[in-house]
């Protein structure tokens, strides 16, 4: 699985492999500007930065660079109604660009999003798959893998997956460079043919609430290998982070999610598998070098 000849010790690293730090809240002087090295601080090694629209993919290249981190880049299903067809073609000759760039690791973010509004009428439902099914082509065409963002559409992207990687329905993929489904909160079905297709699972805050059942009972059951760990920063904040709407009525601040809660998040879950924290580090850094092997070269250059 790792490039021979040097050793990777992953004992004691975790990746976050999917959080937005070009957020504002991150900037020198913001909130939480010094998340980054906190968490670096805490054991979070790498981390993967997606961009979600052609206004912010300088930003997010650039960033991953000063922090050493690794970035995607993509079209998120949100900015959909802003994007035009020579923002695909943009992405193309970007991806072209910059395909020899150690730190381009993935196309994302994409997906499909048919739980906003905004984003479900028939216009829009057909808008966002075409422009998945455009941005899943350039994945296939520059050979990377992709980091989906998938609410309420996990059957629809399935579909979308098969029909543009010419796969059949009871065809399985090896694990890896297919790429991450992130925030995954599906059923145990949608998981499976996620997995079946060569994706691992992004697990992160959601996973912490005890309310979150069916989650909790995938994150505990499904194969080690199926998960790769995530904060979605600063989103999604974990159940210590988060305040009852009644806590904020009563003036308690939301808390902000930062890469630095990965090791507490990855611990819970560890707590959920029976396993130590320390081995739970080391397979899901283990599944996120081979979900997304362009990581390995980052990871061996530290
Ligand atoms: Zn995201």
């Amino acid at each position: 699985m790792f490039p021979t000849g040097r050793a990777v010790d992953t004992r004691l690293c975790w990746i976050d492999t999917h959080a937005h730090l070009d957020d504002a809240i991150f900037a020198p002087g913001a909130s939480h500007s010094g998340a980054r090295e906190l968490a670096r601080a805490r054991g979070v090694a790498l981390c993967v930065l997606p961009a979600v629209h052609r206004g912010n993919w300088p930003a997010v290249a650039a960033l991953a660079h000063a922090t050493g981190d690794a970035y995607a880049l993509g079209i998120h299903p949100l900015w959909v109604p802003q994007a035009t067809d020579a923002d695909l073609q943009a992405l193309d000759e970007l991806l072209h660009q910059r395909r020899s760039d150690p730190h381009l690791v993935a196309v994302g973010e994409i997906g499909l999003d048919f739980f906003v509004p905004a984003l479900c009428t028939p216009t829009m439902r057909l808008r966002q798959q075409q422009v998945f099914r455009a941005q899943l082509k350039l994945a296939k065409a520059h050979g990377l893998p992709v980091l989906l963002h998938v609410r309420k559409s996990a059957d629809v992207i399935v579909k979308h997956l098969r029909e543009v990687w010419g796969v059949t329905s009871g065809q399985a993929l090896p694990v890896g460079q297919a790429g991450i489904a992130h925030a995954f909160n599906g059923s145990i079905e949608q998981a499976h043919a996620l997995l079946r297709l060569g994706f691992c699972l992004g697990a992160g805050g959601a996973m912490t609430f005890e309310s979150a059942r069916q989650l909790r009972h995938l994150a505990a059951t499904l194969p080690a290998s199926a998960w790769v760990m995530e904060t979605d920063s600063p989103d999604i904040p974990p159940q210590w982070l988060y305040a009852t709407a009644a806590q904020r009525a009563s003036g308690q601040h939301q808390g902000a999610n930062t890469p630095a809660e990965l090791p507490r998040i990855g611990a819970e879950m560890a707590a959920l598998r029976g396993v130590a924290a320390s081995a739970w580090a080391r397979q899901t850094t283990a599944n996120a070098l081979t979900a997304v092997p362009g990581l390995q070269t980052i990871i061996l250059n530290k």
